[in-house]
């Protein structure tokens, strides 16, 4: 295995409640099953890595509150290093409130809270997490800045960069030729490129200096395009319960599988496999397959 998993991003409790349907304007329903679950798309991209068995480095930041101290734990547990996720006092720990339907759709309000505050200075404090490592996987729900400086800090230690750029938002073309490998969804694809059909979108991304381009597509599948061949993965057909952290499910699982030395088209369909995996369970970490059972789902569909 070429090097450990630096994961950079935040870390949230969701305050997950089940609906009979997602609520209106202004309307008030009955919930039901409500649970707090670990999540936060940093801390489910590193705990599905260490679950595919890959050593993870964590830089992030949580509050001084209970709902930190559980998280750190929690990612410990995962196998996590967490040495540089740090508590910063007088701040909450990030939350998700989180509505799920009974067809497994979701809506979800976030509050970033301590994943706001992290600093690039704090990103480069933590530089000794890059050293020896094989790759930088990121997303957008902590400051740009502190993406930015981890970025550099990839290119400086010779890491392939996995960005998630989640939640949407725009980003200028000379940070996107930093990135080896864009895994958007196509809701966050067509706000990067302003172009709602998917094969145009990736066009317009490789002429801004993305090497690889990978569109998750739901139901659908994914979408791969790389070196000038465009690749549409197909579905594995599961029972969709939950679709919570199925993109981090995606991209733990093709970071681990580039990073031992596997294809960008292989890599992709294990994140294709863990990805289906990931919504036939509820919540967000607990949603995240081991290892093995992808293994035995690309096994099956082979
Ligand atoms: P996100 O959670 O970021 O919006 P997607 O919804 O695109 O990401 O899902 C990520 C990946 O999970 C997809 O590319 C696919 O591999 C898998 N996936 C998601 N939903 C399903 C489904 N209903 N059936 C099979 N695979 C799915």
């Amino acid at each position: 295995m070429a090097g450990h998993i630096v994961v950079v991003g935040s870390l949230n409790m969701d305050l997950v409640v089940h609906t009979p349907h997602l609520p209106a304007m202004g309307e008030t329903i009955l919930g039901s099953g409500f649970r707090t679950i670990p999540g936060g798309k940093g801390a489910n991209q590193s705990a599905g890595a260490a679950r595919m068995g890959a050593e993870v480095k964590m830089i992030g930041r949580v509050g001084d509150d209970a709902f930190g101290a559980l998280l750190v734990q929690n990612l410990q547990t995962e196998g996590v290093d967490t040495a540089f996720v740090k508590p910063l006092p007088g701040v909450p720990t990030g939350v998700a409130l989180i509505t799920v339907d009974p067809a497994g759709r979701n809506t979800i309000i976030v509050d970033p809270g301590a994943n706001g505050q992290v600093e690039p200075a704090d990103v480069a404090a933590a530089e000794g997490a890059f050293r020896g490592a094989g790759a930088l996987v990121a997303q957008l729900e902590c400051p740009l800045d502190a993406v930015r400086e981890a970025v550099m800090l990839a290119r400086r230690h010779g890491l392939r960069v996995i960005l998630n750029p989640a939640p949407a938002q725009p980003l200028d073309k000379a940070f996107l030729a930093d990135v080896d490998t864009l895994v958007p969804n196509e809701t966050e694809l067509a706000l990067l490129t302003g172009q709602g059909d998917v094969r145009a979108a990736v066009a317009s991304l490789h002429a801004w200096g993305v090497r690889c381009a990978i569109v998750t597509l739901g139901e659908k599948g994914a979408l791969v395009s790389e070196a000038g061949r465009v690749t549409l993965m197909p579905p594995h057909t599961v029972k969709a319960v939950d679709t919570t952290a199925a993109g981090d499910a995606f991209v733990a699982a093709f970071a681990v599988e580039i990073t031992r030395g596997g294809s960008v088209l292989s890599a992709a369909r294990w994140g294709n496999a863990a990805g289906a995996l990931a919504v036939t369970r509820a919540g967000a970490q607990p949603s995240l397959p081991a290892r093995r059972e992808v293994e035995a789902l690309l096994t099956q569909a082979a």
